[in-house]
């Protein structure tokens, strides 16, 4: 098993919101473009993925070709295990759990945006689910890229 195998989180809406891609990547994801600022982009979850793993993996986009979380970069470079790994990418998942129970909604990568886009004073059970979560992706994903676009 790989490790973004048992991950998907730069796929299913829980690190980015979007895939940037190009028109001509598109006919792979069998999706319609969407366009921002002048960007083609598939908004996330990808339709692409199926349960963890890329259904166009052979023909993926650049962007997601260049993509290596933090994470990643230090399983590669033998900093981390691979169970190491894992172990965190699960508790990850548990505070996404976490965070999608507090709004009582379905748990899926799009309770990111979902838990920032409410208005007004957050619950303090979601307020603090969210930032758990948003530090969890920051310090072992993202670092100080931006979460969107990627
Ligand atoms: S690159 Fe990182 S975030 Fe994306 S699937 Fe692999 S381990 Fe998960
Ligand atoms: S095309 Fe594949 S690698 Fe890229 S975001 Fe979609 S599922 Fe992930």
């Amino acid at each position: 098993m790989s490790l973004c195998l048992a991950c998907g989180f730069c796929c299913d809406g829980t690190l980015f919101n979007r895939v940037p891609l190009t028109e001509a990547e598109a006919p792979a994801l069998k999706v319609p473009l969407q366009v921002v600022d002048g960007q083609h982009h598939a908004r996330q979850p990808c339709p692409a993925l199926e349960g963890t793993a890329c259904r166009v993996y052979a023909e993926r986009p650049f962007t997601c070709r260049r993509f290596r979380c933090l994470l990643l970069e230090a399983h590669e470079a033998t900093e981390v295990s691979l169970s190491g790994a894992v172990e965190i990418v699960e508790a990850t998942r548990a505070l996404r759990a976490t965070l999608a129970a507090a709004l009582s909604r379905p748990d899926a990568g799009r309770i990111v945006d979902e838990a920032r886009a409410l208005r007004g004073p957050l619950e303090p059970a979601v307020a603090q689910a969210l930032e758990r979560l948003e530090k969890q992706l920051a310090f072992h994903f993202l670092g100080q890229r931006s979460r969107q676009p990627r």
